[in-house]
């Protein structure tokens, strides 16, 4: 591989995080893990957003209006961070040239844990985004991919599943968070507020709190809270006292 390819004088050594969150589109994290990210900045823990595409091919707003918007949620959401790469909104392909625009936002945020959507997905972005995101992680942690910044491994990677119909592994209690979420996912304006352009594809601004919190109370029901954010893991989990468990039996 040639090493100079990937070198980027834009490379950051600041803004580093615990936790990243990767999702294909601007206003994906505030549907499937803003409160998630709400209750691990309110842990104390650095947060982070890489947005793959600008949404320039979205029916509603421009890509400039949605960065604008995109910059409001994350202040909402507590995030420290939030980039966007310039993959094609609609078209985003696994290919080696986009695996290293996410090495060296890894390598630059070096989070502990990173989000990516679930692997399988009815918006073909959203399921490129798992593998391509994936992918990423594996040669961020390679010495011989070289940008100018330090190799750099997550220590895990979990899914968000909200949109896929799929058992989660576990289930992020996001009580305390539900409605600040909800404001973030608001703060997109030319996505959800009602107007005339697109109104046949978009949920009526008013349905939209009913359905998200509907599916945050599903979530949560089967953890025994009130409103949860569902993840699977591809590892198993590892247990050091039973009585400790959570999530009660009967
Ligand atoms: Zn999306």
């Amino acid at each position: 591989m040639p090493a100079a390819n990937f070198a980027s004088s834009a490379a950051s050594e600041s803004g580093q995080a615990d936790v990243l969150a990767i999702a294909a589109h601007r206003d994906d994290v505030e549907q499937t893990c803003g409160g998630t990210l709400l209750r691990m900045a309110a842990r104390g823990l650095r947060t982070a957003i890489l947005d793959l595409t600008q949404g320039e091919t979205g029916s509603r707003g421009t890509a400039q209006q949605r960065a604008e918007e995109a910059a409001e949620a994350a202040r909402l959401l507590g995030v420290s961070r939030r980039e966007a790469l310039d993959l094609p909104d609609g078209a985003v392909e696994n290919t080696l040239e986009n695996r290293i625009k996410i090495v060296r936002v890894l390598r630059s945020v070096r989070p502990r844990v990173v989000i990516l959507p679930y692997w399988q997905a009815r918006h073909p972005d959203h399921a490129i985004a798992a593998t391509l995101g994936y992918e990423a992680f594996f040669l961020s942690g390679l010495k011989k991919v070289y940008t100018l910044a330090a190799p750099h491994i997550p220590f895990k990677i979990v899914y968000a599943s909200l949109y896929a119909d799929v058992r989660p592994s576990f289930i992020v209690d996001i009580t305390p968070f539900i409605e600040q979420r909800h404001a973030a996912l608001m703060a997109y304006g030319s996505q959800y507020k009602n107007q005339e352009t697109a109104s046949a594809l978009f949920v009526p601004e008013e349905e939209i709190r009913e359905r998200t919190f509907a599916e945050a109370r599903h979530y949560g029901l089967l953890a025994g809270v009130r409103y949860g954010e569902p993840f699977v893991q591809k590892e198993v989990s590892l247990v050091d006292d039973l009585t400790l468990l959570p999530v009660q039996s009967i």
